[in-house]
């Protein structure tokens, strides 16, 4: 249940809600917009029943959500999201931010130039996984805590910002150390302990959709980092399982005005695992950015062919850099910038 507030409402009358909910055992989350106050009211509404809201001071309607997903829901919180960096960077907001980089980590080397150029390019976070969750127990896992180093170095050597995938609470615990976003990969969407892992420390969160998730299986995931106390959370289509085996997944960019219209959640889109082949990548980047994606994650490789892992969908460092000219283009169409 969410109760709205009139414009410009007094703060003690949010305080006296809020402190009369408090009593009878409900949780309240505050969404304070530029004109009015939202409360959201967790729990059993039908405690509640016997409570005349509508006449308290302040109080314009009452609104239930049917929905179960409740803090990342567009009624409770109107206003999009805009995560905010402390380089000034921000995620949500009219900018369309890009990160890029490779699959995996491999080696100094190779991570610092590719960051250097992405971020010449125009990205301003560094992608690159340090723990990988590979379908195969004898692929590449990734360099760990010491490609976590590597991606640190890189990132400070650009000067930008830094994304990478936490999968359980040992890696969740290293990468607190050095990355910007954490970010949970598909495999582990519905990692509920995962989840409240990463909703209980103060950084961004990049949510991944999971293989075959449903939307509303994929925000009430996000709903459970929320509900924790994060509220940076961003969502990442990546492509889910269908028949179609040209492409590795079918990247959903439906699903973009969908959680458009559900969510106030920043949208990012990942065409490298959406698509699985090199050659598609800039076509559906461009796509999102013209549906009304706030980011993008794409994979990128100073050589794709000797690459340790996602060789077949990684840009090289051309490529990227000239996809990044069209996407301007494609942004300023629609009244953004990147
Ligand atoms: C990745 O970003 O490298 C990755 C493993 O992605 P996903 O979880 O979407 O498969
Ligand atoms: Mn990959």
């Amino acid at each position: 249940m969410i109760i709205v507030m009139k414009p410009h409402a007094a703060k003690e009358s949010v305080n006296n809600i809020c402190s009369f909910l408090k009593g009878r055992g409900f949780d309240t989350h505050l969404s304070t917009g530029e004109e009015r106050t939202i409360i959201g009211v967790i729990g059993d509404k039908s405690k509640l029943a016997d409570v005349g809201f509508e006449q308290m001071e302040g109080v314009d309607k009452i609104t239930h959500i049917t929905e179960s997903y409740k803090l990342v829901n567009k009624a409770f919180h109107p206003e999009p999201t805009i995560i905010k960096f402390d380089n000034g960077v921000e995620i949500g907001g009219n900018k369309i931010v890009v990160m890029a980089g490779p699959c995996a980590v491999e080696n100094q080397e190779m991570i610092t130039k590719a960051a250097k150029s992405v971020h010449e390019a125009g990205a301003e976070f560094l992608r690159g996984g340090a723990y990988k969750p590979r379908t195969s127990p004898y692929s590449f896992q990734g360099l760990e805590e010491d490609g976590l180093k590597l991606m640190y170095n890189a990132k400070k050597e650009a000067g930008m910002l830094m994304v990478t995938e936490v999968i359980d609470k040992e890696s969740l615990e290293a990468a607190l150390n050095y990355t910007d976003i954490l970010q949970i990969g598909a495999r582990n969407m519905q990692n509920f302990k995962l989840l409240r892992a990463v909703g209980k420390t103060n950084k961004p969160v990049l949510l991944k959709r999971g293989l075959s998730a449903t939307i509303d299986e994929w925000l009430n995931a996000a709903e459970y980092i929320m509900a924790e106390g994060n509220e940076n959370v961003m969502l990442c289509e990546r492509g889910i399982r269908t028949y179609e085996t040209t492409t590795r997944n079918t990247l959903d960019l439906s699903a973009i005005p969908v959680l458009k219209n559900r969510t106030h959640l920043p949208v990012i889109v990942d065409p490298s695992h959406g698509t699985g082949k090199n050659i598609y990548v800039p076509s559906m980047a461009k796509a999102a950015v013209a549906a009304g994606a706030d980011g993008l994650i794409i994979e990128v490789h100073p050589t794709p062919e000797k690459a340790m892992s996602d060789g077949d969908q990684s840009l090289n460092l051309n490529e990227f850099s000239d996809l990044m000219v069209q996407l301007k283009g494609i942004a300023q169409i629609i009244g953004r910038s990147l």
